[in-house]
């Protein structure tokens, strides 16, 4: 390598960590406009079905940002960016309303569904989070048990005593609380009793390689049998092929969501997906 080339690699290295975190400013910045605009922020819902008879019993709520210049950008890549700053507050909130107005729509129309909805560790932080999702699904006349909480594993391992409190507070009231992305945390097993929860999530990468390799098949039986034995329900996400929706019923797991049921659907989509599968 010459000076010049160095210089020219050095040179596209900086511009490329520029755009990294030019990108990053963007997003931080854009988000709350994005809160005040009618049409940059919408949900998709997934449904999530019984194992043992394909009844829906419910859905994921999954949040989906058009940004004005940057086109679609995945919450994988904002929902980081924004849990660490206090825009996660006015977001989460955007997203329960949605999710709860939605939820309380189906509900009228006589659907039996329950709706889960992804939460940051750091909203459980908010000493008044609980009593502000109850207050909201009370005046929009939605049962408690019709929503249902997701946290990550590390999420709730993390959690001081005003989380574990207002975890406690939604579980009093009625709601669900589901542990999302079961078996990538560090604490796992050891730690499943403590948790307060109904509901375990066995992460996707497990899941995908079901049929392909047996340890994880070993490993996906094992997470099964012993979430059962402490009690919780458990639902299995990433579902892509008919390969591991069977070999998932046979290992006795309640519940399934992934591609091989159904992509996340639009509120309309998903009626009509709703609809074609009671026939
Ligand atoms: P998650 O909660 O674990 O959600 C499941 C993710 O897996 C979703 O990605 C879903 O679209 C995807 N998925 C479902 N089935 C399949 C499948 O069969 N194959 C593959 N390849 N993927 C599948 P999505 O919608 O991109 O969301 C990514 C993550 O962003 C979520 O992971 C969740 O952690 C976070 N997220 C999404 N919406 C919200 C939200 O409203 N609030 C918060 N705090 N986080 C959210
Ligand atoms: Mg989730
Ligand atoms: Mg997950
Ligand atoms: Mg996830």
């Amino acid at each position: 390598l010459d000076a010049h080339q160095a210089g020219k690699a050095a040179g596209l290295f900086s511009l490329d960590l520029d755009a990294h975190y030019q990108r990053r400013f963007s997003l931080l910045g854009d988000i709350g406009p994005a809160l005040e605009s009618a049409d940059e922020l919408y949900l998709l819902f997934q449904p999530r079905v019984s194992l043992a008879t394909g009844e829906c019993l419910g859905a994921e709520a999954l949040l989906r940002w058009q940004h004005p210049t940057l086109g679609e950008v995945s919450p994988n890549e904002f929902i980081p960016l924004i849990e660490n700053t206090p825009m996660v507050k006015p977001l989460t909130q955007w997203v329960l309303h949605h999710v709860v107005q939605q939820a309380a729509a189906w509900h009228r129309a006589g659907k039996t569904l329950q709706i889960s909805v992804n939460v940051s560790a750091t909203n459980l932080e908010e000493e008044d989070f609980a009593l502000r999702l109850l207050d909201l699904m009370a005046r929009m006349g939605l049962p408690s048990t019709a929503i249902e909480v997701e946290l990550t594993e590390s999420a709730m391992i993390s959690q001081g005593e005003v989380a574990t409190t207002q975890l406690k507070a939604l579980i009093a009231a009625g709601l669900r609380v589901a542990i999302d992305d079961f078996g990538t945390g560090y604490s796992s097993l050891a730690y499943l009793h403590e948790i307060p929860a109904h509901t375990v999530k066995i992460d996707r990468s497990f899941i995908t390689e079901l049929g392909e390799d047996a340890r994880t098949e070993t490993l996906v039986n094992s997470m099964i049998s012993m979430a059962h034995d402490l009690g919780y329900r458990v639902v299995a996400e990433g579902i892509e092929n008919d390969t591991s929706y069977r070999r998932l019923m046979e290992l006795g797991c309640d519940e399934a969501q992934g591609y091989f049921i159904a992509k996340p659907l639009l509120p309309t989509a998903f009626e009509t997906w709703l609809q074609n599968r009671a026939i």
